[in-house]
């Protein structure tokens, strides 16, 4: 036993040399992404034009009832390398929130096969309307679970099985591409800060290689749910400028580019 734990740090440390060796694309040592979720109008009249004309790309988190009336516009986001990706059908976070118990809804009441379909009628209803198949999908609220109490169970399975990764919310660490699980990728609320804010909060995140993800809802004025246009235009020129070290991309681009890296990585040290 003692050697085998021996061996295995022997191998961990091996590999973490291997891999720290790595950089992002345009030799970052920090990768980001900026996601936003619910399909909020505001989205797709403030925050897309902003990152079209800065040329950057993120990543959107569909409810596809909320896409009405502006599916030409998520077409054409995911035509022009916006991610597109799941939000669920019905929104279900815990029934503590006035608008589910309003509606007699919440995760406490349902069950994974009720979580699984929601997920897939979104899934279909998002390839329908914008010709995209997303690959990732972040929790609404950021909750995994369905259930109460000894019966609670977890749907992270479920993204796992369905997806290439699954999004957190409201979390309080940047990701460590070594360690993270796809299919609980943590991502910190960017909503109601300021630039010094949000710039004060990578500062505290970043570390070697670290991956951190920003999600917020609407776009326009500050706000509980909404990021200010001129911090987040402020973030992405700051995040742009080569010296500060950061790659800017898609959740499901980082994702992808890690786990190959990781792969490539474990392919050589065997
Ligand atoms: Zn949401």
């Amino acid at each position: 036993m003692k050697i085998q734990t021996a061996l295995c740090f022997i191998i961990s440390i091996c590999s973490f040399q291997a891999l720290s060796a790595w950089q992002y694309p345009n030799n970052a040592r920090f990768a980001i992404s900026l996601s936003f979720d619910d399909a909020r109008r505001s989205q797709v009249d403030v925050g897309l034009p902003l990152l079209d004309k800065h040329k950057v790309k993120g990543s959107f988190y569909i409810m596809p009832e909320q896409m009405i009336g502006y599916e030409k516009a998520w077409k054409n986001a995911g035509k022009n390398g916006h991610e597109i990706a799941n939000h669920s059908q019905s929104h279900l976070c815990t029934g503590n929130f006035r608008w589910l118990r309003k509606q007699d809804k919440g995760l406490e009441q349902v069950d994974l096969n009720f979580i699984a379909q929601d997920i897939k009628a979104a899934q279909q209803d998002i390839i329908n309307l914008t010709k995209q198949q997303p690959t990732g999908f972040a929790y609404p609220c950021g909750q995994t679970f369905v259930g109460r109490g000894k019966a609670v169970k977890s749907y992270v399975p479920i993204v796992a099985k369905l997806f290439d990764y699954g999004r957190t919310w409201n979390d309080e660490t940047a990701n460590d591409p070594y360690y993270y699980d796809p299919a609980q990728i943590r991502a910190f609320n960017m909503d109601g800060k300021t630039f010094n804010e949000l710039i004060a909060l990578i500062e505290q995140a970043k570390f070697d290689n670290a991956w951190i993800v920003l999600a917020g809802h609407e776009v326009g004025e500050k706000g509980l749910y909404s990021i200010d246009v001129r911090a987040l235009e402020q973030l992405i020129l700051y995040l742009k400028d080569p010296s500060n070290g950061f790659w800017l991309a898609t959740v499901a681009d980082v994702n992808r580019y890690i786990q190959e890296r990781l792969k490539q990585s474990h392919s050589n040290n065997h």
